[in-house]
């Protein structure tokens, strides 16, 4: 499963030593069905070429260019002959490095734009956008005896849980014997709270097994707000809306009401995101700062906390592999070299990518926003400090 947890490990396969191999192929049945074995032979192509060149300038060293070529065979191999394309997936991807025997292959549910790139670290920008692009979110479908807990990871749907309970029903006209009427009354009341404690609990572990961010409520009005009122702060915190059906409504109705809920959730979560970016940063002692020069420098500080980055906005830069710093054209030291320790700068068409990659190393949380006209006047990119 795709988590920033997941993304923050890919991210520590970088090799000092040795390029790792980062494939992403829009595999989208509907699309062209096969069609990316062909694309991959020209992604290859491409590559290849890429590499005898290096060969030649001996920009690379052998045992480099060999770990490399194996990567490069291995995945033509695997995407020809091994691989299955199931109607469920879009995007594949794999990351590998022959050199320290690394090899990870993740299918996704959406469909990426095909690339192949080889850098000391895996390329995990496409999956960090990916996982801000579709919030992991739930929804809790519930009534007076019966629940279903839906889960929505990368937009695909799972059933998590279906439960019912036994549940008496209520008395709705009085008979001789009023007080009678009540207890049966109390009864049943009793029972439906039994029943959203179970349904409550069952969304909470649901909740601590998973990095979910989002809980949407789906059923009649009343319900909802007396299944609400029971859950504990912390999953309340995280309800972004109720879907008011009736409890024969068809699941796709459902889940295109859940889809609007979560969409209108993220561009708010996004906004109050920048808007907090923006005051820290423009208080005295606030923890935030923006620009690209301000952000790279707090991640080599290792003072970020959230990195937060207009989705697809690029930067050229540079980085050194001896000492790792990252950083802008303008930061270089003499003659191409790296501020730091003098070794070689060498440049990247895109730093942010870096950035990225080296907030996840780091433990930080990183945030792709859309385009967002005050994030584009502070640069397209910022980050919340940690001190
Ligand atoms: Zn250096």
């Amino acid at each position: 499963m795709l988590t920033q947890k997941s993304i923050e490990r890919l991210s520590k396969m970088g090799s000092k030593t040795h390029y790792v191999t980062s494939l992403y192929l829009n595999v989208d049945p509907s699309r062209n069905h096969g069609g990316y074995k062909i694309e991959l032979k020209d992604l290859l192509k491409d590559r290849r070429q890429a590499l005898d060149s290096m060969k030649s300038a001996q920009t690379i060293t052998r045992d480099q260019a060999l770990s490399l070529e194996k990567d490069f065979a291995r995945i033509e191999d695997f995407v020809q002959h091994e691989y299955v394309n199931s109607t469920h997936s879009k995007g594949l991807v794999i990351f590998a490095c022959s050199a320290t025997q690394f090899w990870e292959m993740i299918e996704l549910p959406q469909p990426v734009t095909s690339h192949l790139n080889a850098d000391y670290d895996p390329y995990v920008r496409t999956l960090s956008e990916l996982l801000c692009e579709h919030r992991h979110y739930a929804v809790v479908l519930v009534d007076s005896a019966k629940a279903k807990i839906l889960d929505v990871n990368l937009g695909v749907v799972k059933e998590h849980m279906s439960l019912s309970d036994e549940v008496s029903s209520k008395v709705k006209y009085g008979g001789i014997d009023g007080s009678q009427e009540r207890n049966i009354n109390r009864a049943h009341e009793e029972m439906v709270q039994k029943h959203l404690r179970r349904v409550s609990g069952e969304t909470q572990s649901l909740f601590e097994q998973n990095e979910i961010m989002w809980l949407i409520l789906g059923g009649r009005q009343k319900i909802l707000t007396q299944f609400e009122g029971q859950l504990p702060q912390t999953l309340r915190k995280r309800v972004i809306g109720h879907i008011v059906v009736e409890p024969d409504a068809s699941l796709p109705e459902i889940l295109i009401k859940a889809d609007q809920v979560a969409q209108q959730a993220e561009s708010k979560y996004e906004q109050d995101l920048i808007n907090r970016l923006r005051g820290e940063s423009h208080a005295a002692g606030g923890r935030g700062i923006f620009g690209l020069q301000p952000t790279l420098q707090s991640l080599r500080r290792g003072g970020v906390n959230t990195l937060v980055v207009a989705k697809g906005f690029k930067a050229p830069g540079f980085v050194c592999h001896k000492c790792f710093f990252i950083g802008t054209p303008e930061e270089k030291g003499n003659q191409d070299t790296c501020p730091i320790c003098a070794g070689k700068a060498h440049p990247v068409d895109d730093v942010i990518e870096e950035a990225i990659t080296f907030a996840f190393m780091q433990g930080c949380r990183v945030e792709n926003t859309a385009e967002n006209s005050r994030l584009k006047i502070m640069g397209n990119v910022g980050a919340l400090l940690r001190f």
